[in-house]
């Protein structure tokens, strides 16, 4: 079994074992393999969404492949946003820098595409040679009318978080640029979801049900006339906090509207958010629609849920996260389906969120911040679990431990969240968990540990 690097120890702990002691929120450890995404990807997944402005990468095309269609995220309209346009800087750019090829490429591409905006993510080159990305983008704005915006999402800039942050001070540039004079007083933006096989549009669906308008959502199926209006909301719901809460403070500090964290994740969160929102508008017909709207929704995935539960309870699950939201409704959704947490994780947690997990988890289980490859293939051989919950970059790991996955992440097809998400999610796990192909392998005798 592989040792922990001594330097990442304070990143990880047993709940029970001593005082509460956690690190989190720093650079990841060089040589440590962060299963971590950069600065630039950071932006790139919360922005990628908007469907109608035009995305733009400035650096080398590896950059560009990377983050190409990076998330499941739908689009009810254009499409603009699957495409992976990039300036392909190459050694000769980086010798005499690569302003002009950028110039030359919006104006190409704005003339071709006629975008609602653009935006410009500068990657780890950029940052090296220097090029003057704010001044190109106002070159072109006043050339063309068009908004484009400068994203400095340098890869090494800092974390994922930062890229976070990068992301929503481009956003604020677009909230508070449009016309709000027709917007419902019982109003919301729905903030941090990126509807993902479609999840905002459930969640839509289901604010339309209890009489709320949903002005904007940022950024799942995303448009940019919808963000510049999004100042006229009443209420900001933000869901992954990591991603989010910059532009919600700000929207708070700037225009007055307040904020408040959900999750829609899980039966017990989807409910808490649509009831915290009612009670937000202190509206009782929308409370009563709520009411009803959760009752409706619960009854129809009951059954079926406890059905899934008889098969798949006293298994165990390891879960590793980008954001830690998600987290909290993962481990809160598998002890309803009656499977424990053996050890759980996120990439961008912080000190607060680490401290909610462990009150949140049963004893002994293992938290971890920014865990790499080895470190998770050590968790998941010593607690011996039959699941764990990733993304794109956790699958091999499973696959190769023989061991059940559930994909959670921004890559998926398939809806997990709301009332019928939770439904989704249940079908997945017992399809993994429960498939005979198990049985053919000797998960003991697998040594990926000492590799
Ligand atoms: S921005 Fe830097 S770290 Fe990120 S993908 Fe490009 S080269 Fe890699």
């Amino acid at each position: 079994m592989s040792e922990i690097l001594e330097k990442r120890k304070k990143q990880i702990r047993r709940k029970g074992a001593g005082p509460y002691e956690m690190t989190c929120e720093k650079h990841s450890l060089a040589g440590a393999v962060s299963q971590r995404a950069c600065v630039f990807c950071g932006s790139r997944v919360v922005l990628y969404p908007i469907a109608d402005a035009l995305h733009l990468i400035h650096g080398p095309v590896g950059c560009a492949a990377y983050t190409w269609d990076i998330r499941g995220a739908l689009s009810s309209g254009p499409q603009l946003h699957r495409r992976s346009f990039t300036t392909d800087l190459r050694e000769q750019d980086v010798i005499h820098g690569g302003e002009k090829k950028l110039y030359q490429c919006l104006k190409e591409l704005i003339a071709y595409y006629r975008p609602k905006a653009v935006f410009v993510y500068s990657t780890c080159i950029v940052g090296v040679i220097g090029d003057d990305v704010e001044a190109v983008c106002r070159q072109v704005s006043r050339e063309t009318g068009l908004t484009v915006i400068s994203v400095a999402s340098e890869g090494f800039k800092g974390t994922k978080k930062d890229g976070y942050r990068a992301a929503c001070r481009a956003l604020s540039e677009l909230v508070g640029t449009g016309d709000i004079s027709s917007i419902s007083p019982f109003s919301l933006n729905i903030l941090g979801d990126f509807n993902i096989a479609g999840e905002t549009w459930a969640i839509r669906e289901y604010y339309r049900r209890m009489g709320i308008e949903v002005v904007s959502t940022i950024t799942g199926d995303g448009r940019v006339e919808d963000i510049r209006r999004a100042h006229g909301a009443r209420l900001n719901v933000v869901q992954c906090s990591g991603s989010m809460v910059h532009l919600a403070r700000e929207m708070k500090e700037k225009y007055g509207i307040p904020y408040i964290h959900v999750s829609y994740f899980g039966l017990q969160d989807m409910s808490k958010a649509l009831y915290d929102v009612a009670e937000f508008f202190q509206d009782a017909a929308a409370m009563q629609k709520a009411r009803r709207l959760v009752r409706e929704e619960i009854d129809r995935v009951l059954p079926e849920l406890m059905r899934i539960r008889t098969d798949v309870q006293g298994k165990k699950a390891g879960i590793y996260t980008g954001g830690a939201f998600k987290a909290f409704s993962l481990v809160a959704s598998l002890r309803m389906l009656g499977i424990r947490t053996a050890f759980v994780g996120s990439q961008t947690g912080s000190p607060d969120d680490y401290k909610r997990l462990e009150e949140f988890c049963d004893p002994g289980t293992i938290i971890v911040d920014d865990a790499n490859t080895m470190e998770l293939v050590r968790f998941s051989q010593e607690t011996e679990i039959d699941l764990l919950i990733g993304g794109v970059k956790e699958r091999p790991v499973a696959y190769k431990l023989g061991i059940g996955f559930c994909d959670h992440n921004h890559e998926r097809k398939i809806s997990l969240a709301g009332f019928e998400g939770m439904l989704h999610f249940a079908q997945e796990v017992h399809a993994s968990v429960m498939s005979p192909v198990w049985k053919l392998i000797d998960r003991k005798n697998i040594n990926v540990g000492n590799a």
